[in-house]
């Protein structure tokens, strides 16, 4: 009988070591951030193993976060905005370095500003307005030489760019921000965003794609593969369904699972501009409805169209508030001086620019950076 009571004891307490074990293993399992037990490196996710709506909102780990957001975290290397410029820059300066090997100012002096800033696209209102003053002044006595008009063009352009407003992105804490990115086909939308997701996860915000692009199914697969780089969910309907209600989607969910941001795509055909204006005060008024919060309107626009893409814009402004404008490919193009006409003429903040088609080309406009670029 003794022998049985000791046996029973012996049990009951190899199994309680037993459940202690399994116990810790798991909660070992669970830590966060914790190494992992094993001594073979874990591989990496294969990139479709992320990106479905399924996916738990993935976190970024925590890096510092400035005050407007949109600075570059850690993990990225931001592009140069120097080598992206080196288009209009080689272009401008070829005048530049023209007018600066003569002696004086003269009739030659104001023919090569004036063709310069031309063919860099800056404008011809804003050109104008420029050459009139720099003429007034060297009338006046006011400026000597060529290299005197060429100091007084430059800070010109840097006042005339930082008159304008911030380029900031909004996000407010504790809501769900919704971005939305509206025009044309093939300016880089699809791109930008997954530009974006990929640079505000390195801030350490949580972000989710809204595949409004309902025209084109490649759209939403190119998203698809951009959110996947980035390690962030994206939610896509039927083709040829309706975009709010993708968006609507979209909204929820990422309230639902405490997403910061979310960033929507929309579709960008022009020919059947009626439509595309309802279509896009509909999303609009749809991604506003709580507990959405649209905080940014941002027009993608192609730097390479330069003045063209002045007009398409217009047709943008007519349909949605726009709060700012992300300009792409500047670095395929020696019109970067569409970035003073978009300003001035359809007194818009650029707010971003694209320098290339790589995940980390995409940088925080800097006006002052931007005309000491161009003068470089
Ligand atoms: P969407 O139709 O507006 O969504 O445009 P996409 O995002 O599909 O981009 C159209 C093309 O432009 C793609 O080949 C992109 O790689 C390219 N692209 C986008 N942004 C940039 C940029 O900043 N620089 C360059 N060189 N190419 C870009």
């Amino acid at each position: 009988m003794v022998l049985w009571i000791v046996l029973v004891i012996l049990l009951l307490a190899l199994l309680g070591v037993g459940l202690v074990v399994v116990g810790r293993g798991r909660s070992r399992r669970r830590a966060p951030g914790a190494p992992p037990a094993q001594a073979q490196p874990t591989p990496p996710a294969s990139p479709g193993s992320v990106a479905t709506v399924e996916a738990p909102p993935p976190r970024a780990p925590p890096v510092e976060v400035p005050v407007d957001g949109t600075q570059v975290g850690t993990p990225i290397a931001p592009a140069d905005l120097h080598q992206g410029m080196g288009k209009t820059r080689g272009l401008v300066s070829g005048y530049f370095r023209a007018l600066r090997a003569r002696a004086s100012v003269d009739a030659r002096t104001w023919d090569d500003i004036e063709e310069a800033l031309l063919r860099a696209d800056v404008g011809v209102a804003t050109t104008t307005r420029l050459l009139e003053d720099l003429q007034g002044r060297v009338q006046r006595g006011e400026l000597r030489g060529p290299d005197a008009v060429l100091g007084a063009l430059h800070d010109d352009l840097r006042g005339s760019l930082a008159t304008q407003a911030g380029t900031a992105l909004r996000v407010d804490e504790g809501e769900t921000n919704v971005w939305l990115f509206v025009g044309v086909n093939g300016v880089g939308k699809t791109t930008t965003i997954g530009k974006i997701a990929r640079q505000q996860q390195a801030n350490g915000r949580s972000v989710l794609l809204a595949a409004g692009d309902t025209f084109r199914a490649a759209a939403a697969q190119q998203l698809e593969m951009w959110g996947d780089r980035a390690g962030v969910p994206v939610v896509r309907g039927a083709e040829g369904g309706d975009p709010s209600a993708v968006v609507f989607d979209a909204v929820q969910r990422a309230a639902a699972r405490g997403h910061d941001l979310v960033l929507a795509d929309t579709a960008g055909r022009l020919h059947t501009k009626v439509n595309l204006v309802e279509e896009l005060m509909k999303i609009r008024r749809v991604a506003d409805r709580d507990p959405g919060h649209v905080t940014e309107v941002l027009l993608v626009l192609d730097a390479t169209t330069g003045q063209n893409g002045l007009t398409q814009a217009r047709q943008f402004l007519d349909a949605v508030e726009v709060t700012g404008v992300v300009l792409t490919k500047l670095d395929g193009t020696a019109k970067g001086g569409i970035v003073v006409a978009i300003q001035r003429e359809l007194g818009l903040p650029v707010k971003l620019v694209g320098v290339g088609e790589g995940p980390d080309d995409l940088i925080p406009f800097d006006s002052a950076a931007f005309v000491d670029a161009l003068f470089a």
